[in-house]
């Protein structure tokens, strides 16, 4: 059983290359990111809060999201199939948290893999992939609040799982069934 989390800058592609694995081994994909913009378009309580730091692009409280991935994994899809998960844990107590939970449900992390792609590259990605899909946080000046808050808050997250020696990096230049191919031929290996 796979559960898998995908880490990487904005832009780098996790949620293209998510939606490719969830398919490749039929696993729940659990994207922070798509539940919070459900929950905007949505107008619920979750929303209202939540917009206004997506709209600044910055990240929505710890306790917030922790929660929302807490009810989600404990869905029996997730429980009997793995997952995985996209744009979560961005901060290094939403790694613990995670840590934490899977733990008490006996369900380590199968696989952490980690898109690398340099920031010069990722500004005019954003950039085009805003104005094809409308993404509101996808403005350059949104989008470079996005990656200072990678720098500062998530990159310690991948520090995290390097000291655990759990993370194994990509690439993330080149096309998507290239990057693709790289990750599938660390996920489909059982892990060491
Ligand atoms: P994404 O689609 O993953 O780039 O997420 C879009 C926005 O949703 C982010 O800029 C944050 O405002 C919010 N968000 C998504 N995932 C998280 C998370 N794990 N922690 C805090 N905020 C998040």
């Amino acid at each position: 059983m796979k559960r898998v989390i995908l880490l990487g800058p904005p832009g780098a592609g996790k949620g293209t290359q998510a939606e490719l694995l969830c398919r490749r081994y039929s696993i729940p994909h659990i994207s922070t990111g798509n539940i919070l913009r459900e929950a905007v378009a949505a107008q619920s309580e979750l929303g209202l809060l939540a917009k206004s730091y997506m709209d600044r692009g910055d990240l929505v409280p710890d306790e917030v999201v922790i929660a929302l991935v807490e009810e989600r994994l404990g869905e029996d899809d997730c429980t009997t199939h793995g997952f995985l998960l996209d744009g979560f844990p961005r901060t290094v107590e939403q790694a613990q948290e995670l840590q934490r939970l899977l733990q008490k449900i006996s369900l380590p992390l199968t696989h952490v893999v980690d898109i690398q792609v340099e920031d010069s590259v990722l500004l005019d990605r954003i950039e085009a992939r805003g104005k094809e899909s409308g993404r509101s946080d996808d403005s350059r000046e949104v989008a470079a609040n996005r990656l200072s808050v990678f720098w500062k808050q998530t990159a310690p997250v991948v520090e995290f799982y390097q000291k655990q020696g759990t993370l194994q990096g990509v690439d993330g230049l080149g096309t998507i069934d290239e990057v693709h191919g790289r990750i599938a031929a660390i996920v489909d290996a059982s892990p060491s």
